[in-house]
């Protein structure tokens, strides 16, 4: 393509050239050679679900503009893309759609089937984040699932196993009956609903009274194992170390008292179950009472609640409440709000259940967690109290074991003889313990085991990328490790900001990143969450096929880290117009610049600069300063809006228009004019593209193919420098006298325009006057400019004022009034108005009040005047008064 051959329209289709464009130059691959300084991304693998949404676009939005602008200051940056594979969605999308349950078919199966899943979830949504211009270097891609990346989360296993801080127990856990798995409490979502709380009659087993106790789940009645009041409510002192019998069971438990009982609520006697909630679980322990397990892993109920056996928890509740009802035992039902903890994944109510399950012992580690949150820069700032207050809040282990296939097995066997664990050596890993067996046997002799069939935590795999991309447990992975950057959602800093620091701090006793960036969520245009529900979802493809990767990215841009944001068509339709503006502006310019080099030296242009060039290019020097400062601290929306601002108004409004009388001519004395002109235009363009390419890369990379230096095919505005800024250009004064041009430009621009003159219709003089010298020598200097752009042919800069009056042209006879008042005179009249000089009738009216023409006296009744104003020439002239500045101006019309 030749420079002559530019579309008339910005066409946003050719993103794909560009795209594919930068993966065939290899743009974005990370060398590591040590070279230039690194600058390692820690990107959130996303869940494999088949389709990037509004979420992700925001979230890889700020994680490119930032690799992009990094790359250009010289870093070597790696921007890997990971796929956090395993887990439940995946499985519970498999059973749907093969219409089966994990259980029907053999485990390989149903991980074989997973696998496909994922692989073509993958597949698309690596599409999808191309078609956005993310720039990932895609040979550092990384997979959870495959061989290579279980091998490091088994290792990672091992080690934390050793270090003793893995172990397996019983413990309470907290468990989906749907999905049939212990989840972390991390996992659980709280959820505000009403229901009822029943108040039910403990008859006492020594004595007539009952004690009476309100609670919202009474089918867990059949795993009540003690009554517990405040030890200082007087109502129930004398119960103290005495028993009640629960109702239909028959069963007696003892009353105990704890100063965790809350009087006011319900009766203030509660009973422990085990486990209605966290509070049973610490009464528990801290009373060492029994556990009995009413409720088993689907929801179900156990054998131990009697009659209730095989109900679910729903239908027992219902049940028991009736029973309760006709025994004579429930008194009273009354509403109340409360809290429900659901599973995160598919929203069931989870239960707290006694499981032997693996955990990472999370309160070990809470100082090392905070000193390591300490060290990290936060962005915002507050995002780190969030994590210090769940890391604070911490009193249960992390559960990392789970009953699902399609994850990373938990690498163990156990002897069959002595129960004993026996752990894999680490070169023979992965291992899938059901299948494989130990190359040595037991130190009993014993050479039986049996694999362990549970799996590990999705988490687990997630939260050692720092590492992996690092390298580890290669040697040398502490040259890329800490991480520079950790790009993520604030929904996941209880999760997997939690756990990454946790594991990488356990594992290498370091802090994994050096910063933490934190996004928003994205809502719909209601400003509710994107919920097909709601039918606010908008998907990226919908807006890059009608606008274009570059706009949507504009949208993405108008936002900063940590602020929620709601998608806005609006904006990226205005971002949209923006590039077209900018388009056009180009292609006007380009005329004048495509053929212009710099000739002799660059200082002696910029010696020959003329004041709007001045201006602008202390505007431009001082933009680049902001727009740096705003990328260094993630301040997106300063970088979008300082630069749109800039191209919109002050060079596309303002410069091209008052420097366009400079390209056109050809004449010798304004030579030196019209290069200056062009290198100032060539300068903004160059300039101002550079600093956009973060932002709208494939827009950039359009443009700059005909005006770079080396026109070649290889060329791209992202291999190029980020601009520097030229301070002696800088300059207030430049700035004050740039905007006082641009300012009586505009005046003499609006007068054109509301006496209905084309912009470039001749004015024959124009005479500007001021009281202020500071303004006059000022206006001095923009003389040219001020002629040059519009087509003022002799212009004037007077201090004082305009010295003009105010002269009656033309006299105009009322007929009306004249005819019938004066009837045969009348022609006279008209005559003599019509030849006398109306300046003269008009003082001779304005000072007697009449005048007497022909015999007949008549006053300003009887004559209409016009005016017109009258300047010291002679001529017509025009005033007005400048929007801002302190200054008259006195026009002639040609
Ligand atoms: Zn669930
Ligand atoms: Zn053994």
């Amino acid at each position: 393509m030749t420079k002559d051959d530019i579309p008339k329209d910005y066409d946003h289709k050719k993103e794909v050239e560009w795209q594919t464009q930068w993966q065939k130059a290899n743009l974005h691959k990370f060398t590591g050679d040590g070279t230039r300084p690194r600058y390692i991304i820690d990107t959130p693998p996303p869940y494999p679900t088949g389709s990037i949404h509004m979420g992700h676009v925001l979230n890889w939005a700020y994680i490119d503009m930032i690799a992009r602008y990094k790359r250009m200051n010289g870093f070597d940056v790696l921007f890997p893309q990971g796929w956090d594979c395993h887990g439940l969605p995946t499985e519970v999308k498999v059973e749907e759609t093969q219409g089966i349950r994990k259980n029907d078919v053999p485990r390989d199966e149903f991980r074989k089937m997973c696998i496909e899943l994922t692989q073509e979830n993958i597949a698309k949504m690596r599409t999808q984040m191309q078609s956005l211009g993310f720039s990932q270097d895609w040979s550092r891609e990384f997979v959870t699932m495959t061989p290579e990346y279980k091998r490091k989360t088994q290792l990672s296993f091992l080690k934390l196993y050793n270090q003793g801080l893995i172990y397996r127990a019983v413990h309470p856990v907290n468990w989906c009956p749907r999905c049939e798995t212990a989840i972390a409490f991390a996992e659980v979502e709280y959820n505000e609903n009403q229901t009822y709380l029943n108040y039910l009659e403990f008859p006492e087993t020594d004595g007539e009274g009952n004690v009476l106790i309100a609670t919202t789940r009474p089918e867990l009645l059949c795993a009540c194992v003690a009554v517990v009041v405040h030890p200082e409510d007087e109502r129930y002192k004398h119960l103290e170390g005495k028993y009640v019998e629960l109702p239909l069971y028959k069963r007696n438990v003892k009353i105990i008292t704890d100063r965790d009982v809350d009087p006011e609520f319900g009766t203030g006697a509660v009973m422990i179950c085990t486990f209605g909630d966290k509070t049973d679980v610490s009464w528990v322990n801290r009373y060492d009472l029994d556990i009995i397990e009413g409720i088993d892993e689907q929801g179900v109920m156990k054998e131990v609640s009697g009659k209730y056996t095989g109900l679910t928890i729903p239908e027992c509740k219902k049940a028991i409440i009736e029973d309760l009802k006709s025994a004579g035992y429930l008194t009273k039902q009354e509403k109340v709000d409360q809290n429900v903890g659901l599973c995160w994944r598919c929203k069931t109510p989870i239960e707290i259940l006694v499981k032997k399950q693996w955990f990472v012992a999370v309160k070990e580690l809470t100082s090392q967690i905070k000193e390591a949150t300490d060290e990290m820069t936060w962005m915002p700032e507050h995002m780190k109290t969030r994590l210090l207050n769940w890391t604070g809040s911490m009193d249960w282990d992390w559960c990392i074991s789970r009953q699902r296939l399609f994850a990373t097995p938990i690498p163990i066997w156990y002897c069959k003889d002595c129960g004993k664990v026996q752990l894999p050596s680490p070169e023979n890993l992965p291992i899938d313990p059901t299948v494989d067996k130990p190359k040595e046997a037991c130190e009993c002799g014993c050479s039986e085991f049996i694999g362990e069939a549970d799996v590990l935590d999705t988490w687990m795999d997630s939260s050692i990328t720092p590492l992996v991309n690092a390298g580890w447990p290669e040697p040398d992975f502490k040259k890329f490790y800490p991480a520079d950057l950790r790009p993520q959602g604030h929904d996941i800093i209880r999760t997997w900001a939690f756990y990454t620091i946790l594991r990488c701090k356990a594992l290498t006793g370091e802090k994994p990143f050096e910063s933490i960036v934190v996004n928003g969520m994205v809502f719909g245009e209601d400003g509710h969450k994107m919920s097909k529900s709601l039918g606010n979802v908008i998907a990226p493809e919908e807006v890059i096929e009608e606008y274009g990767a570059d706009a949507l990215r504009l949208w993405a841009a108008n936002s900063v880290p940590g602020s929620d944001v709601p998608f806005a068509w609006k904006d990226v339709k205005h971002g949209y117009k923006f590039l077209r503006k900018f388009w056009n502006a180009f292609r006007f310019i380009n005329m004048h610049i495509a053929e212009f080099e710099v000739e002799g030296s660059e200082e002696m242009i910029i010696e020959n600069l003329k004041p709007l060039d001045k201006w602008v290019l202390s505007k431009l020097n001082r933009l680049v300063d902001d727009v740096t400062v705003a990328l260094e601290t993630y301040n997106f929306a300063e970088a979008r809006n300082r630069i749109q601002a800039f191209v919109w108004h002050d060079f596309c409004d303002e410069y091209i228009e008052a420097v366009k009388y400079r390209l056109y001519t050809d004449s010798e004395e304004m030579a030196l004019s019209k290069e200056a002109a062009q290198y100032t235009l060539k300068t903004v363009i160059e300039t101002s593209l550079k600093i956009m390419s973060p932002l709208t890369p494939h827009f950039t990379d359009e443009i700059y193919q005909y005006i770079g230096d080396e026109r070649d095919e290889n060329v791209s505005i992202h291999t190029t420098s980020w601009p520097a800024v030229k301070k002696d250009l800088v300059s207030d004064e430049s700035e004050e006298t740039g905007k006082t041009g641009v300012t009586l430009i505009g005046d003499v621009r609006r007068f054109k325009s509301s006496s209905g003159m084309p912009l470039n219709t001749p004015i024959k003089s124009t005479t500007i006057y001021t009281s202020k010298k500071e303004l006059y020598d000022k206006l001095s200097g923009l003389k040219e400019d001020i002629m040059g752009t519009m087509r003022i042919k002799d212009l004037k800069i007077e201090m004082g004022k305009p010295d003009v009056q105010e002269k009656v042209v033309e006299l105009e006879p009322v007929m009306a009034k004249i005819g019938p008042e004066f009837r045969g005179d009348a022609p006279k009249i008209v005559k003599y108005l019509q030849s006398a000089d109306p300046q003269e009738v008009a003082e001779v009216l304005d000072r007697d009040g009449q005048i007497s023409i022909e015999g007949s006296v008549l006053t300003w009744d009887y004559i209409e005047s016009r005016k017109e104003v009258i300047g010291r020439t002679g001529e017509k002239v025009e005033i007005l008064q400048s929007e801002e500045l302190d200054a008259v101006l006195e026009v002639v019309r040609n």
